[in-house]
């Protein structure tokens, strides 16, 4: 048996015990180049050569019974890649999505078009203020301010537990000498005074149904990090609500959440006296991102 055929035979093993595990030979491959200690691309150059079972570690065997439990690879390697840098995720956060990624670059087109406006009108140079609501592994918030480190960026979550790996993200992705991220544990935005000029928010927005069908299959997510009520929009009134009086004149509010969801997400930003709805769109090509601009 070689490399290639003992990864094969248990991505085989994966897909027979769960239909929907996605990508399941590259979820070996992610275990095993962990187990042995080596990287991706190092086990690929392996293929062809020949595996004994005595070079298999023991601690492969526990990984990969996890992951045929239905965790996710994040959580069993302990880390996540997401906007190219790589973060520490445990199952007191929510992992880092490819999907939210186009929540990171909303903000920063937006955040650019401000600064190049401002500049053009000839405004007195100024630092940009931006909130991560929500921040869970601090994913979006520790990306922006290792993006822009001009920027001024502050995060809150509810969950202490997701404040705590925030702020190792934080403390590992940014650069020395970077200002620091400033967390704070708030429900949404309550207590948070601003005036910010973007808010982002991935905030939980799975309907209730669908969270305990996830987490019956094994899912290992805070339910706090994804049960957004019963049509997984019950929080987004309130967060649009405090987000309108947190923003400053002329500031975005970006918010993460099903396509199907977006068109409701555009009427609430309205009906609160929001402007300007705009959305973006995941790589999948589906409405991901709906914002709104505070007049
Ligand atoms: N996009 C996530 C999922 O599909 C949900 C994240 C969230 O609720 N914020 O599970």
């Amino acid at each position: 048996m070689n490399y290639r055929q003992f990864l094969a035979a248990r991505a085989g093993e994966l897909a027979a015990a769960d239909g929907e595990s996605g990508t399941p030979l590259l979820d070996a491959c992610l275990i095993l180049a962990h187990e042995l200690g080596i990287t991706r691309a190092s086990l690929l150059a392996r293929f062809p050569e020949p595996l004994s079972p005595a070079a298999i570690p023991a601690s492969f065997e526990e990984a990969w019974a996890r992951r045929l439990a239905g965790e996710s690879v994040a959580y069993i390697v302990g880390v996540k890649e997401f906007f190219g840098r790589e973060f520490i995720v445990d199952r007191r956060v929510l992992v880092p999505r490819p999907d939210t990624e186009t929540l990171v670059a909303a903000a920063l087109e937006l955040g650019d078009a401000m600064e190049t406006g401002e500049r053009r009108e000839g405004a007195a140079p100024r630092t940009l203020r931006v909130h991560d609501v929500c921040t869970g592994s601090g994913a979006v918030a520790v990306s922006l301010a290792a993006e822009r480190p001009g920027w001024r960026l502050s995060a809150s979550d509810l969950s202490q537990d997701a404040l705590d790996v925030a702020a190792a993200n934080a403390a590992r992705l940014l650069p020395v000498g970077a200002a620091p991220l400033a967390l704070s544990r708030a429900d949404l935005l309550e207590g948070l005074a601003g005036p910010f000029d973007i808010i982002t928010a991935n905030p939980p927005y799975v309907p209730s149904g669908e969270t305990a069908a996830l987490l019956a299959r094994g899912w290992r997510e805070p339910p706090l990090a994804l049960d957004g009520g019963s049509d997984g929009l019950v929080l987004m009134p309130r967060l649009i609500g405090q987000a309108f009086r947190a923003l400053a004149p002329g500031g975005f509010l970006l918010i993460e959440s099903d396509a199907l969801q977006s068109p409701d997400i555009r009427d609430m930003f309205l009906k609160e006296g929001f402007g300007d709805a705009r959305v973006w769109k995941d790589l999948a090509g589906l409405d991901r991102i709906t914002g709104a601009r505070r007049p």
